[in-house]
């Protein structure tokens, strides 16, 4: 629900009614270990350090705002993933959460694959060195080019999304004089969000192909008679953020249900099972995420168990994290540019940056956190809303939090778990210029993705 949707009108929504910032944590200055990056802590001076590197000094040699992100934490939850699910299974990262070639670099040494969704997320990942065969291609509507570059470049899996797509890539595999790898993805009738989750019969949405009314095992019968294609598998993506296993035990099943079904009519057992990505992070303290081998076990023994009550033998799992990887390694920096308080409400903080750095508050109604980072503080707290600089009252980067009250003009705040989805969706919205994300490692900081300048906006613009 948008903000501006708020069903008692935008007054309301914006009076103290939701209490989404129940209450201050008992120290300001205290960093939560679970929404900042792992290397993450403070320094004599009370400045916060990432990698050793105090992010007053960050600041100065990368300009605000910028992204920064933890490489060692990065690598340590690559192997973290590959290391709960093990050899027998497949651990893809989903590029769209945050992809650059420094990161492709990172995932083929630490061992994972790669999900891409784009010709532009393909060439990123090629261009880096990513293996073609650790490469899985996704999408609801690839072009023919994106398929014949996939293709022809030799990539692990195609994930088919559509009988036309069927269709599509049989034919230019076929072309190409190959045998094209490939997943269906059907659509399992389950919609699942943080704590909760929905399981119908069909599925209202614009990916997959729905298990109901046997589309999709008219779409295996379909692959199964191509000749360009073979058919691995067959792919499940059930939402974002998720933290109750409930909905992957449900979608698990009824894909069982479909291997089975395949078995029995085809006779052919199916050998590897997708289950996508959506796997939550915490973005405030309230969130509790599990842990990847917790994630690994609970999959895992859902799989095998479907598997053993429909007498098929288990299919290799494989698993899409975007957010659980990237998404707790960077925080944004910003400097407080303006600080406006409004009596019995809150106070406006304005920072350097805002919905085109981070669109997801105004997007998803997403929630943040926020720290003073420049500096320690015993003030009291004050309850802030963090927003940007764009012509638009939406934007918000965090809703509700509380700062200490002595936040001046100039001082560092910080918004941790910021990894996913705010660099890849970044904008030049009032043509701001898209800021840089920088790793930090061992005492070293280092540029993977430089800010945009003036004339790279001019240089689109061909007047
Ligand atoms: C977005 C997406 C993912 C990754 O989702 P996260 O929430 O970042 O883990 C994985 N698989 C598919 C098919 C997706 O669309």
């Amino acid at each position: 629900m948008s903000r501006s949707a708020h069903p008692a009108g935008p007054r309301h929504a914006d009076v103290l009614a939701e209490g989404h910032y129940s209450a201050p944590a008992a120290d300001l200055n205290a960093l939560d270990e679970k929404v900042w990056a792992r290397t993450v802590a403070r320094d004599a001076d009370g400045a916060l350090t990432v990698g050793g590197i105090a992010v007053t000094r960050l600041a100065e040699e990368f300009g605000t705002p910028a992204y920064f992100l933890d490489e060692s934490d990065f690598r340590a939850r690559c192997r973290a993933w590959a290391d709960a699910f093990g050899p027998d299974a497949d651990v893809f990262y989903a590029g769209k959460a945050f992809l650059s070639r420094a990161v492709v670099r990172w995932l083929t040494q630490e061992g994972l694959n790669l999900d891409v969704c784009s010709g532009g997320e393909l060439t990123t990942a090629l261009d880096a060195g990513m293996p073609a065969e650790r490469i899985a291609f996704h999408g609801n509507n690839k072009t023919v080019a994106e398929i014949e570059r996939a293709i022809g470049a030799g990539v692990g899996r195609i994930v088919l999304d559509s009988f036309q797509e069927i269709a599509r890539v049989a034919h230019i595999a076929q072309r190409h004089g190959k045998r094209q790898r490939v997943q269906i993805r059907v659509t399992v009738g389950v919609e699942a969000h943080t704590h909760e989750f929905i399981a119908t019969a069909h599925e209202d949405q614009k990916f997959g192909i729905a298990l109901a009314d046997g589309q999709a095992a008219e779409a295996v019968r379909r692959a199964l008679t191509l000749d360009g294609l073979e058919l691995i598998g067959i792919h499940s993506h059930i939402g974002s953020q998720i933290f109750d296993m409930a909905g992957f035990e449900v979608s698990a099943r009824r894909v069982v249900q479909l291997l089975a079904e395949v078995r029995d009519e085809h006779g052919v057992e199916l050998p590897e099972i997708d289950l996508g990505g959506g796997l939550g992070i915490a973005y405030t303290s309230e969130d509790d995420p599990r842990e990847p081998h917790e994630i690994a076990k609970a999959l895992s023994d859902i799989v095998t168990r479907e598997c053993e009550a429909a007498k098929l033998r288990t299919p290799r799992i494989s698993v899409e994290p975007g957010r659980a990887i990237v998404g707790p390694t960077a925080f944004t920096l910003y400097e407080v540019g303006t600080v406006k308080p409004l009596e019995g409400l809150r106070t406006y903080v304005s920072v350097d940056g805002g919905m085109s750095d981070n669109i997801r508050t105004a997007l998803y109604d997403a929630e943040y956190s926020v720290a003073l980072v420049s500096r320690t503080s015993d003030a009291e707290p004050m309850l802030v809303r963090v927003v940007g600089k764009h012509c638009e009252s939406g934007d918000i980067v965090v809703k509700d939090a509380f700062l200490p009250a002595d936040l001046a003009p100039g001082d560092l705040i910080a918004v941790p778990a910021t990894g996913a989805y705010c660099r890849s969706m970044a904008s030049n919205y009032n043509h701001a210029l898209r800021p840089p994300v920088v790793a930090v490692r061992d005492g070293e900081a280092r540029v993977i993705v430089r800010r945009e300048t003036e004339e790279d906006l001019l240089r689109l613009d061909v007047g």
